[in-house]
């Protein structure tokens, strides 16, 4: 008999107590090391977020599904949730009441890991007509085989909200323990082949030797070297103590691009494939031979017909657009603009400095635009070319260090952002209000939170109807509806899922919202689907920001 998936609940159950990072790297990694290859695979991949992208399954569907195996009664269900703030915590408590918890301990044989695995997994190829009915079906064969505890995480994982308060970095770091490799080493592995799973097999078996020898895999999207912040260009010019290289900020939305014996595949922010949404990105990149086994990076930007840019709404249609691509693609144009190459030639170049890199792309980019560049350690030269950006309706500069590598998946300070509407918050809506008049039937009032690093939760920041269009609140309503999990006659709380940006005049301390902060004339700038909830800003930042300002304001006499 394989590992039982109760056991990996207990392991969580255990997670969720500890505070200390070097207590939960020591209790995970010590677990990881007594699983199978096989349960490694399933574990690693139960327990880290994405998986629950590929299986789509919203509230409605679980609740249908909970509804199929139990006796589930989701008034009281809401009672639960109420005590819990938790879906899987109430879930489970539900389920424990109406049946007894020993009774049902004994009436199942342990559910493994692997089998856990391998159901959610056919579950989520499941695809074309009368699939709805199929995955539901076989979502309910799976409740039927776990108990309430087991329930709890379960609901978690398919909602892709565990909750444990561990992070992919800190699974990571277990990883490496458990199988005596060292962290960066480890972890280059993974943002190269940008699978944890994978990752972990190869330490698992072949030890350093085979991480070392981990390299890009065509097709296999590489995990995007990220920027920090900085306030002004004065600032990028002091930390990079010298020339720096500085690129426009284009407002647009970030692609990976691979070619590879003729065929091209475009990958999103999130790495997703997104290919199929953006003929005119494959055309033109298939037209330049010189890109022909290279991976590259840019931003793709929706222009209108004279060839300014067009708002970041926009262009998200083009890149949820599975169907109708070629007339959309008439309707809203996107352009091309590269600004990194990762591989060149077959050869994996992340490693080659900064300045080598963009040559090589400048070379090999033929007739598709580079983003404008200007290398200069002249603070006034810096500053005309930042008011230059903004004047021609891009967001800023990114700043780049001449000597850097490309360092994937890390936010470090190698890259630096400077943008006019620095402060803006990525929050997560956690809830919202049906409106009034116009929008009675839109979800279009608000509730917005900010990661709460210290339980793994969300803490509600501010709350707006403002920034968006009629037809952006009627696409949000269909989808929050689907992840309602408490009403309060008007009011909803949803399981969290969109991550939206939204600027404010003011964070203000306040005793509206338990997280102390409020932020004043809050309003969404916009939807950021490019955006998983765990990469929405943190309640420490939103505290540091609520520091800066008062710095920044003159104080009162
Ligand atoms: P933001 O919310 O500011 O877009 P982000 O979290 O999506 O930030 P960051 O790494 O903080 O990503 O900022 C860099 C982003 O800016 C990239 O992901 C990319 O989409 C975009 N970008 C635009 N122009 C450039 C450029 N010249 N070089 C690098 N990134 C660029």
């Amino acid at each position: 008999m394989g590992e039982s998936f109760e056991n990996l609940c207990r392991l969580y159950e255990a997670l969720e107590r500890l505070n200390s990072r070097n207590e939960i790297i020591d209790l995970m990694s010590g677990y990881f090391k007594q699983l199978t290859c096989e349960e490694l695979e399933a574990v690693v991949r139960l327990s880290t977020t994405g998986f629950e992208e590929a299986l789509n399954v919203s509230w409605a569907t679980v609740v249908e599904a909970l509804k199929g195996a139990y006796d589930f009664d989701l008034e009281e269900f809401r009672k639960a949730f109420d005590e819990t703030g938790d879906v899987g915590s109430a879930v489970k408590a539900v389920l424990e009441r109406r049946q007894g918890p020993r009774q049902t301990l004994l009436a199942f044989k342990p559910l493994t890991v692997t089998e856990l695995y391998s159901s959610l997994r056919e579950i989520s190829r499941v695809k074309g007509p009368g699939s709805r009915t199929k995955r539901l079906r076989m979502l309910k064969g799976v409740f039927g085989k776990t108990s309430p505890p087991e329930v709890k995480y379960l609901v978690r994982i398919l909602l892709g909200d565990l909750r444990i308060g561990v992070k992919e970095g800190l699974v990571a770091r277990a990883l490496a323990k458990a199988f005596q490799v060292p962290y960066d080493v480890f972890e280059k592995a993974f943002m190269l082949s940008g699978d944890l799973a994978e990752t972990a097999l190869t330490a698992k078996v072949k030890g350093v030797e085979g991480l070392l020898g981990t390299s890009y895999r065509p097709f296999n999207p590489i995990k995007p070297m990220l920027a920090g912040m900085a306030y002004s260009v004065r600032e990028v010019l002091d930390e990079f103590k010298g020339e720096a290289a500085f690129e426009y900020k284009l407002d647009g939305a970030r692609v990976q691009i691979h070619f590879f014996d003729g065929r091209v595949r475009v990958f999103s922010r999130r790495l997703k494939d997104v290919t199929v949404s953006l003929p005119e990105v494959v055309a033109v990149v298939k037209k330049t031979p010189s890109l022909e086994n290279c991976v590259l990076e840019g931003e793709v930007v929706a222009v209108d017909s004279s060839g300014r840019p067009l708002p970041f709404q926009e262009l998200m249609h083009r890149f949820k657009r599975v169907k109708g691509v070629e007339e959309e693609a008439r309707r809203l144009p996107v352009r091309l603009y590269l600004f990194d190459i990762l591989v060149a030639d077959g050869v994996l170049t992340i490693d080659m400095p900064y300045l080598k890199r963009r040559r090589l792309l400048v070379e090999k980019a033929g007739s598709i635009p580079v983003v404008d560049c200007l290398i200069t350690q002249d603070i006034e030269e810096a500053e005309r070319f930042y008011k230059s950006s903004l004047e021609m309706g891009h967001e800023g500069l990114v700043a780049k260090r001449l000597g850097s590598t490309y360092h994937p998946g890390v936010r470090g300070r190698d890259w630096l952002k400077v943008k006019a509407t620095l402060d803006n918050l990525d929050l997560v809506i956690v809830g919202g209000e049906y409106g009034y008049g116009r929008r009675y039937r839109w979800i279009s009032d608000y509730y917005l939170a900010a990661l709460d690093p210290s339980t793994g939760g969300f803490a509600v920041v501010g709350k707006t109807f403002k920034g968006l269009t009629d037809t952006e609140f009627e696409g949000l309503t269909r989808i929050l509806k689907k992840d309602i999990v408490r009403r309060e006659g008007r009011r909803v709380w949803v399981n969290p899922r969109v991550v939206v940006e939204v600027a404010y005049n003011e964070v203000q301390k306040s005793p509206k919202y338990p997280s102390g902060f409020a932020l004043r004339f809050a309003r969404i700038v916009r939807i950021r689907w490019d955006k998983r909830v765990e990469e929405a800003d943190t309640i420490d930042r939103v505290r540091e920001i609520y520091r800066k300002q008062f710095e920044r304001k003159s104080m009162p006499p």
